[in-house]
């Protein structure tokens, strides 16, 4: 399998060289030059396997530069039960007839990105190993993509973490669970300022090439493939629970922030799995809504992106939604780049309303949206405690609230978990009046002691600190 740019760069190129790249050398982003198709044959070949069997079967198809023993080996070593709770690894939750929470949240850091992060850790170790290279990751975060990249990342071989956070402002859990890490290829830098500053520093120093390349600076964000790849199996596996026979039809919900994980579910219906409707749901940062409902994609200036009780959900632009607007316009890359590169670097927003692709989209492609604001959440988190016993997190919150109005008589709807409610605990605390059930292994962890050297908010003494410990 050969890989593209979303904006037209005629190079193509092999998995396991995207995979320790970011963007595309023209700054789009790497997809498949074609989706493998699935079969009914092969759906009922895939029905019944051990999760990790059917993350090795999905992969193979899009991974052609790892020997397949190594690949299963990989695929084995990381979805186990120890890891990631039961052996079905995503367990579906039946609610009522019809509708399901499928439980994406049981990896070591209780939120979905687990999923892709612990399989990204175990490819790069691999990768860097046969290459006999080092990996230095710098990476920003205000919760979850930070924690899960540390336990992801945790004790590799030729590979470091220095992850920026906001000193303060993290919520007590998600500190505890970053900086009571004490493996030592595992650096908390809590910066002295708030998401952005760490933002921009990582920024700085990625585009200091001379510092970059000497100390082989490199990052684990959302558009890396690998990851979306990896997040294409729990799709697959989602489906075969809810279904006893290939022909049947499901339709899947998803919080959705950077459209990194309903782009996997884009990813699966392209390849051929029976999904009747794929819903998007936002908070009240609703850049991704708003373009589904009306053609227009706008980005949110920082003054216009709201801090939510569902803040993974918090963006202004959506960093993956390139890879569904290029496979929107018929591959055109030249489209895509003019779209990206001129309209939205120049105004801030491009339309496609009047586009034909656009008028068929939901046809085409089995996107629906809709938005959840605070209130929501609090009453979804309340009813749904109320009526089926299950405390589900303010995020997959807003999934099960936009899930409602999409639902279809005679087809599954299957909501994505996207984190417990540990989490996320005031507002759980809001709805229901007590506090979420916490997972035995996280009881105490506000009492281990800790690893995190406090920086100023400035790129220098970033740079220095990495200096000095990468040898
Ligand atoms: C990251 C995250 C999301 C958003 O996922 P995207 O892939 O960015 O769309 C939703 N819920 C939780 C809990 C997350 O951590």
């Amino acid at each position: 399998m050969q890989y593209l740019s979303t904006r037209g760069h005629p190079d193509r190129k092999r998995f396991c060289d995207i995979l320790l790249e970011g963007l595309a050398p023209d700054g789009g982003l790497y997809l498949p030059e074609r989706y493998p198709q699935v079969d009914a044959a092969t759906l009922a070949r895939w029905r019944g396997l051990p999760y990790h069997e059917l993350a090795f079967e999905i992969l193979s198809l899009y991974i052609d530069d790892i020997p397949a023993a190594d690949l299963r080996a990989l695929c084995a070593k990381t979805y186990t039960a120890e890891v990631f709770g039961t052996p079905q690894i995503v367990p579906l939750k039946q609610l009522e007839e019809g509708l399901f929470l499928e439980a994406l949240s049981n990896g070591p850091t209780l939120a979905f990105k687990d999923m892709a992060m612990q399989l990204l850790g175990n490819l790069f170790e691999y990768e860097l190993g046969r290459r006999g290279e080092q990996l230095n990751i710098l990476g920003a975060t205000s919760g979850d993509t930070g924690s899960a990249a540390e336990y992801a990342m945790r004790g590799k071989k030729g590979i470091r973490v220095f992850m920026t956070s906001p000193h303060g402002r993290m919520s007590p859990f998600q500190q505890a669970q970053m900086f009571s890490l004490q493996d030592a290829n595992i650096h908390n830098l809590a910066v002295e300022g708030v998401f952005d500053d760490c933002q921009d520093i990582v920024k700085a120093v990625s585009n200091d090439l001379v510092f970059k390349r000497q100390h082989r600076i490199g990052t684990v964000n959302s558009i890396n493939w690998a990851r979306l790849v990896a997040q294409v199996v729990y799709y697959f596996a989602g489906y075969f629970q809810a279904t006893s026979g290939d022909t049947q039809r499901v339709s899947f919900a998803v919080p959705s922030g950077n459209f990194g994980n309903i782009c996997a579910g884009h990813v699966a219906r392209m390849m051929g799995l029976p999904i009747e409707r794929l819903v998007l749901a936002t908070n009240e940062n609703d850049v991704l809504d708003e373009f589904f409902r009306t053609g227009v994609y706008r980005v949110r200036p920082a003054a216009e992106t709201h801090e939510t009780s569902s803040p993974s959900m918090d963006i202004s632009k959506a960093s993956n939604f390139e890879r569904f607007v290029f496979d929107l316009l018929g591959r055109d890359g030249a489209r895509t780049r003019s779209l990206f590169e001129g309209e939205l670097a120049r105004t801030g927003r491009f339309d496609l309303s009047q586009d034909p692709a656009f008028r068929d989209l939901q046809a085409r492609f089995g996107f629906f949206s809709g938005r959840s604001t605070h209130a929501d959440r609090v009453a979804t988190i309340r009813d749904t405690w109320d009526r089926f016993g299950a405390m589900v997190d303010t995020h997959t919150a807003d999934g099960l609230k936009v899930a409602r109005a999409y639902r279809q008589p005679g087809i599954p709807m299957l909501v994505l978990e996207t984190a417990l409610p540990v989490k996320f605990a005031s507002t759980i605390v809001e709805a229901l009046g007590r506090e979420p059930d916490r997972p035995a292994k996280f009881v105490g962890i506000e009492q281990l002691p800790r690893r995190v050297t406090v920086l100023p908010a400035d790129a220098a003494h970033v740079k220095a600190y990495i200096a000095g410990h990468c040898a």
